[in-house]
């Protein structure tokens, strides 16, 4: 039945990006010029939050992590936020197209395996209910479902709450969207005893400022938390912030 199964509805046989067919052998479903396309954030990244260092600027921290301390231990991302990246994780935020959660929470399981980080579970950024309504998932907590199954760790989806509905930050500088991101965040209070002690792997579909990271980790730590650490898909160019 399964090989059956595989005959009508093949795997792997269409790219995850761009839908050309392709060798199914192709690890991740994606064809060679996807790979070549997508600006992988393997080598040359920040040491502190992961994201791609600006290769002009000669420096060993990102434009945001070289202007103040980060509350989470280190972070770790598998792309840059590009034209090519923003449109794949644009159909997977606003077009519905959840299945993407799996090669892509696979893609980031394996990007953070590689940082042999000391974790102890996982909990994603949350949406506000109201946006979560009309967008009817949050992004953020299918992939780090993901993440937990295939790191085999507790998945907590629920342990943060937003408490406060902000503006669609895309426009904002750092410093506004720091300002207004203050209290968005609060602990279920359900949840407040799992979180004790433990490393929390916090994960997002997408890292700009660091601002929303730098938020939730406050409101881990306050909880007991012992550490966090983060990770996105895909993190925004390493840019002055304030230009943003
Ligand atoms: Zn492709
Ligand atoms: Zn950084």
């Amino acid at each position: 039945m399964g090989e059956l199964l595989e005959w009508i509805y093949p795997s792997g046989l269409y790219c995850l990006r761009c839908n050309k067919p392709i060798d199914r052998r192709q690890p991740y479903s994606l064809c060679p010029d996807c790979v070549k396309q997508i600006n992988w954030a393997n080598s040359g990244v920040c040491p502190r939050c992961g994201r791609l260092l600006d290769r002009y600027a000669g420096k060993e921290f990102c434009h945001d992590c070289a202007a103040g301390e980060k509350p989470f231990l280190a972070g770790a991302v598998c792309t840059g936020y590009g034209r090519v990246e923003r449109e794949w994780l644009h159909s997977f935020k606003y077009r519905n197209q959840a299945w993407l959660k799996e090669p892509l929470g696979q893609l980031l399981a394996e990007r953070i395996a590689a940082e042999k980080w000391p974790l102890n579970c996982v909990v994603p950024v949350p949406l506000h209910p109201s946006r979560q309504r009309s967008r009817s998932y949050n992004q953020a907590a299918l992939l780090s479902a993901v993440v937990a199954r295939r790191l085999e760790l507790p998945h907590f989806p629920d342990a943060l709450l937003r408490i406060k509905k902000t503006e669609a930050m895309s426009r904002l500088s750092a410093v506004e969207r720091r300002s207004c991101l203050t209290g968005a965040f609060g602990i279920n209070p359900l949840r407040g005893t799992c979180l004790q002690h433990k490393a929390v792997l916090l994960i997002d579909d997408i890292y700009t400022t660091g601002s929303t990271m730098s938020e939730c980790t406050k409101v881990l730590l306050g909880c007991g938390a012992s550490a966090v650490y983060v990770a996105a898909f895909a993190a925004a160019a390493d840019i002055r912030s304030e230009s943003i």
